[in-house]
């Protein structure tokens, strides 16, 4: 039976999700221009270039500890019981070159931060030692050689490769940057996407609904989507189902947007002539109509001149699913992002209802996460695409592959969080 409808389904000649998202990424460029940008700007940002530390970090060996610096040789076999006494040299203070050279048998007091002076190779904790007078301590215990220090270039070292082109900016890359004094950096523009609504029955948010009518739910889901993906949504507004009004609002959108969103009118129905919309402005045009995925299946995907054009089936629940599958990594391409680490993003939970699938097809399960007895449960949560509300309850998706005829109850399942 797997065999026949896998057949069946090929003969439908909907491409894979992978396969047709593939056609899509080939076509458009790894990045798009890069800036110049301040390094408080940078966050969530994607670096153009690879990143090379001019200097050490730190400039100096400093300690970890507030201590007495020495030299770790003549701490061996210091104890409780057999202390061992070295002279007090000096005192190095924080922020000041240690301007002078430690000699055997003696100790120079050090605070957390400061520089070791030449001859010490080690800090000994002040819970570690007894002041014996002024001039006099008690080590109590043996340090190793560069123990309770940061050597000069440990953490990263001139010439370095810190960070590779093609990397998104999070928070604690910023501030190695900031410890190797660079305040500017070359990333990628942000990636501009116009939102083009479609449908005779869509009203704004603001407007009463007559019957028949229905509410643009999808322009703002879709400008919550591109936001957390650091892109700048351009909401080009609603629009009817009228081939020149569309096709006005996507040769606008060409003007001044990298990707093009189109929410409704990819079914077959008489209304919705995106497709032709879409080979009528421009070459390659339409690469195909159709996908082996639910929900979302008659997605439209596209390329004019270099610019992805996508027209996603208008059910509340399609538009977030066909995002997540297709629209983000042409995203993060156009970023310029070169690998992203998605593993952060999922959760492994255990199933706690069975889910069929067909074979062929790739389906997308909205279900909700619970933790009961120290362990996570994903419940699928059933209900037709148009419901915006099972994804309000939804925690995440599981996605049950093409080859995948469904998944048993008390299976684990990856999870995607959103
Ligand atoms: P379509 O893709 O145009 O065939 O639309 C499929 C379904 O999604 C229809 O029930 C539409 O009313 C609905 N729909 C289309 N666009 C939106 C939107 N922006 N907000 C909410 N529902 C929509
Ligand atoms: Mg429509």
């Amino acid at each position: 039976m797997f065999i026949a409808e896998y057949i069946k389904m090929l003969d439908k000649s909907y491409l894979f999700p992978s396969d047709a998202l593939e056609k899509i990424l080939s076509l458009i460029p790894n990045g798009v221009t890069s800036e110049r940008l301040n390094l408080h700007e940078c966050y969530g940002r994607v670096t153009s270039s690879d990143i090379i530390s001019p200097e050490d970090l730190p400039a100096f060996t400093r300690s970890t500890v507030d201590g007495y610096a020495v030299n770790s040789l003549d701490t061996f076999g210091a104890k409780e019981s057999s202390p061992i006494y070295l002279t007090i040299k000096n005192e190095i203070l924080m922020g000041y070159e240690a301007n002078f050279t430690l000699m055997r048998g003696e100790a120079a007091s050090i605070p957390t931060g400061g520089m070791l002076p030449p001859g010490a190779d080690a800090v000994v904790m002040l819970e570690d030692i007894q002041l014996v007078d002024k001039y006099t301590i008690e080590i109590l215990k043996s340090v190793a050689p560069f123990e309770n220090v940061i050597q000069k270039g440990e953490d990263i070292k001139r010439g370095e490769k810190v960070l590779s082109k093609g990397h998104k900016l999070r928070y604690q890359d910023i501030g190695a940057l900031a410890g190797i004094g660079i305040k500017e950096i070359d990333v990628y523009r942000k990636v501009f996407i116009s939102i083009i609504s479609t449908g005779d029955e869509i009203v704004p948010v603001d407007s009463p609904v007559k019957i028949g009518q229905i509410r643009d739910i999808n322009s703002y889901t879709l400008t919550g989507l591109i936001r957390e993906t650091g892109s700048v949504p351009i909401n080009r507004g609603i629009f009817r189902d009228d081939y020149n009004e569309i096709k006005t609002a996507i040769l606008n959108s060409l003007e001044d947007s990298d990707i093009i969103l189109i929410s409704g009118g990819t079914s077959a129905g008489n209304k919705d002539m995106t497709a032709d919309i879409i080979n009528d402005i421009g070459k390659p045009g339409v690469l195909f109509h159709g996908v082996a995925m639910k929900p979302g299946k008659p997605i439209i995907g596209g390329v004019i001149s270099n610019k992805p054009i996508l027209g996603l089936p208008g059910h509340p629940a399609a538009v977030i699913v066909c995002f997540n599958r297709f629209v983000r990594p042409i995203i993060e391409k156009l970023m310029g992002i070169v690998s992203e680490k998605n593993f952060l993003k999922k959760v492994t939970a255990r199933l706690t209802k069975s889910i069929a699938s067909s074979a062929g097809r790739e389906d997308h399960i909205r279900v909700y996460l619970e933790k009961r007895d120290n362990e996570l449960l994903a419940t699928p949560i059933l209900g037709k695409s148009g419901l915006i509300t099972t994804l309000v309850k939804a925690d995440g998706i599981v996605i049950i592959p093409c080859d995948v005829l469904g998944i048993n109850e008390g299976e684990k399942v990856e999870v995607m969080i959103h």
